[in-house]
Formats: C-alpha cells, sequence, structure tokens
C-alpha cells in the first residue's frame, strides 16, 4: 500500500484557547524540521484543526524512517496514514474509495472483523454520519465475503473524514504527546554522562521547552572520550528537541581548588553548589528561564533532601528536577525508549566519581558549607570568570 499523506492529530495543544494557532504553527514547524532530510518530498501544513503531511512524490522506501521522526515529534498524538481523496457529494464514488483503500491495504481476500466510524464536518454531504457509516459497513461486507462487523471489539477500524476532500484511514500510530519544542521558552540542562541527566531533558523538552546544555569536564582527569559521550547524548535528545546548544566548561582548576582546601565529605556538595552558580551564570546569558538536572531525592549522597537544599541555595533561577520522585529501574525504562542508555552505561570517567569522597556527608549543613567555601574567597572568582570565558559551545 502506497499511502499519499499522513493525518497529525495533537490533543492537548487544542486545549490553548486563543494562542491555539501558535501552537498549532510550532507543531507544523517542527515536524517540516524532522523532515528536513526529505527535502522536497513532503508538503506540511494546517488546515480545519488538521495538520496534513501531504506527499509530492512516492516516499515508499522511505516510509519507515519518515515515521520514525514523526514519532519523536512533541506535540503529536497521532500519526495515521491516509488516503486522501477530492470531496464527492455522491455516495457511490465514496463507497468506490472506501473499498478500494480496504483492497489496498488489506489485499483482495481480508478476514478481519471491522467497523467504519464516519465523521461529516462537510454537510453537503447530504447523510448522517451514522447512516454513511452502516452503508459503507454494509458495501464492505458485500465485497469482501470473509469479513465480519464487530461494533464492539473489531480488529480494524475504518475512519473516513468528510471534510473540504475525505480522509480514509485505519491505522493509528501513537506519537509521544507532549507540546511542540519553542512554546514553553528556554532552560539549561546539566547534562552529565550519567542515566539521569538525558532523560530529565527528554522530559522538559516534551513540555515545550527549548534545551541548552552544560558540561562539566575536567580535563585531564576526565578523558576526550567522556566529553564525547556527552556529545553523543546530547544529539540523541536533540532527535527530540531540536538542536542542543552544549556549553562545555573546564572545570578542573575549580575541582583541584576545591579538593585542596575544603573538607573532603563536602566535596560534592561545594562542587554542586559551583556547577549550579556557573550553569545559572550561562542561562542568564542564553536566555534560560530555569535550570534542569537529573536528581532523584535519596539517590546518592549528593541527593538526599538536606544535600539538595544545600545545591538549590545558591539558585535564583527555579531548579527543574522532573525525575526527583522517579526510581532508578523506572528511569533506566525511560532511557532505554528514548535511546540513551546504552550510551550513558559506556563506562567513561564523570568528574564527580573523580574527586568522591569516601564518606560523603548526607546531612550537610549550610554553616558548615559556608565556612568552607569561605576559604576559596582569594581564588574562587578568578577561577569562575576563567571557566565562564573558556567554555566552548558545539550545536548537536
Ligand atoms: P546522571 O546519571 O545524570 O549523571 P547521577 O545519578 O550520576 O546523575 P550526580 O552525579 O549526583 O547524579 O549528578 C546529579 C545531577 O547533576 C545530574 O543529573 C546532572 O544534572 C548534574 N551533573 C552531575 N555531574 C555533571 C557534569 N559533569 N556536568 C553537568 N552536569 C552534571
Ligand atoms: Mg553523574
Amino acid at each position: 500500500m502506497n499511502y499519499e499523506s499522513f493525518l497529525i492529530k495533537y490533543s492537548e495543544i487544542g486545549l490553548k484557547g486563543k494562542n491555539r494557532y501558535k501552537f498549532e504553527d510550532a507543531l507544523v514547524s517542527r515536524i517540516r524540521e524532522s523532515l528536513k532530510e526529505f527535502e522536497g518530498t513532503f508538503n506540511v501544513y494546517k488546515e480545519q484543526e488538521r495538520i496534513y503531511v501531504d506527499s509530492k512524490k512516492d516516499f515508499s522506501d522511505v516510509y519507515d524512517k519518515v515515521i520514525d521522526k514523526l514519532k519523536k515529534v512533541f506535540g503529536v498524538f497521532t500519526i495515521c496514514p491516509i488516503n486522501k481523496t477530492e470531496f464527492t457529494s455522491d455516495y457511490k464514488e465514496l463507497s468506490k474509495y472506501v473499498i478500494d483503500f480496504v483492497r489496498n491495504v488489506y489485499g483482495e481476500n481480508p478476514t478481519f472483523t471491522f467497523k467504519v466510524k464516519t465523521r461529516r464536518v462537510n454537510k453537503s454531504f447530504d447523510m448522517h454520519s451514522d447512516d454513511i457509516s452502516a452503508e459503507l459497513g454494509h458495501d464492505i461486507l458485500e465485497t469482501f465475503k470473509n469479513t465480519k462487523v464487530d461494533v464492539h471489539s473489531p480488529d480494524v477500524r475504518i475512519f473516513v473524514e468528510i471534510r473540504n476532500h475525505i480522509n480514509i484511514y485505519s491505522e493509528k500510530i501513537p506519537g509521544p504527546g507532549g507540546l511542540p519544542v519553542g512554546t514553553s521558552g528556554k532552560a539549561m540542562l546539566l547534562l552529565s554522562g550519567g542515566i539521569d541527566s538525558p532523560v530529565a531533558g527528554f522530559m522538559i523538552a516534551k513540555r515545550g521547552v527549548v534545551i541548552n546544555a552544560i558540561y562539566f569536564h575536567a580535563p585531564p582527569y576526565t578523558s576526550d572520550r567522556a566529553k564525547q559521550k556527552v556529545i553523543d547524548l546530547a544529539k540523541i535528545v536533540s532527535n527530540y528537541s531540536g538542536h542542543i546548544k552544549l556549553h562545555i566548561i573546564n572545570f578542573t582548576d575549580i575541582q583541584l581548588a576545591i579538593y585542596d582546601k575544603c573538607p573532603h565529605d563536602e566535596l560534592t556538595i561545594i562542587m554542586r553548589r559551583y556547577m549550579m552558580r556557573i550553569a545559572e551564570n550561562i542561562a542568564a546569558k542564553e536566555d534560560c528561564l530555569a535550570l534542569i538536572t537529573g536528581e532523584s531525592i535519596g539517590q546518592v549522597a549528593s541527593q538526599t533532601v538536606e544535600s539538595l537544599v544545600n545545591t538549590n541555595e545558591v539558585c535564583n533561577l527555579p531548579v527543574f528536577r522532573p525525575l526527583i520522585g522517579f526510581d532508578k529501574e523506572e528511569i533506566v525504562e525511560v532511557a532505554k525508549k528514548i535511546g540513551t542508555f546504552e550510551t550513558s552505561i559506556l563506562p567513561y570517567e564523570d568528574c564527580c566519581t573523580i574527586f568522591v569522597a569516601k564518606h560523603p556527608v548526607t546531612k550537610p549543613k549550610l554553616t558548615h558549607i559556608y565556612r568552607s567555601e569561605e576559604r576559596l574567597k582569594d581564588v574562587i572568582d578568578d577561577l569562575l570568570i576563567k571557566a565562564i570565558d573558556t567554555q566552548e559551545e558545539i550545536i548537536c
């Protein structure tokens, strides 16, 4: 079967009242971007609360690839491969379209149970929807002798939409849901090479947020392979979120200073506080309205509620922690689904694990942390300026 078009349905964005057109336009743009590599093959547009992806030429050889791309566009609720024909007010002609559709998709001798569901938007077709469905059901039974009607749980539902043209389809492929990226502002993701932070970025992008990312690199303690792993993760997330600007910060001197001057059981917390400070500085320059981390309560010593309070204390921007109540297994499940897991588990070193204490504090006290950070006062401002000034930016 060669389908000619896709009908894209969206759910939540239908609820946005007067802003609705902005969400629809953003979704059209995101779909166009996702199909960029098939330049000249598709025409994407909206019409009567529907988005269509019409083909201008045969695309059967890349059909699966196109579906795969559409399945990654946030805001898409379902993808329906359709056959689209010109409007007719003549029932016989409509019936012929539907019979041809069944034959094309299911062959000469289909054996399914089915139900026809008609939606008549264009009232110049002079029959009621239920009557059209009943008549079409009858014609299908007559033509294909091994089919049966089952209105409760049919094998196949045949949808017929009578609009300014006629849409016929029987397959609904689930999209990712969410909101089109670009409709909810921008945020800065603290992206490490681990399992959690790419999932956190995915989840916030799913709510329509444009993502920038920041990675703290500690050469020579962390290798080029570790850095490349983070770039690769950003690229995988960008399949959903659109391009991600990744800021790479050389964190080595700051880490060494902390290691040198602060109590070792507080290393991770103090390091995390400086990561947040730097992330916030760059977020402001990039018009990011929030930070995102992959933290989850109690996962490690630096993520107890007490530790999170200490980390959060340096932030003025809101910090989104979409995984805060997730178990590791639940995070892994999403990581596998979105394709980041295999890359995340590559065994390259992370700056947090290299400078880690044997017995980190699990209930850090802010007064102690302030005292420890005091010890950095002669060097830290210059180190922060240097780290920020020497950042590397990569578009992923
Ligand atoms: P992940 O799997 O995301 O690395 P984790 O379980 O290893 O998380 P931590 O190392 O405590 O947890 O880090 C908590 C969060 O801090 C991460 O989810 C990430 O948002 C941020 N983070 C940690 N290390 C880095 C880094 N090197 N660069 C950027 N962000 C980092
Ligand atoms: Mg980590």
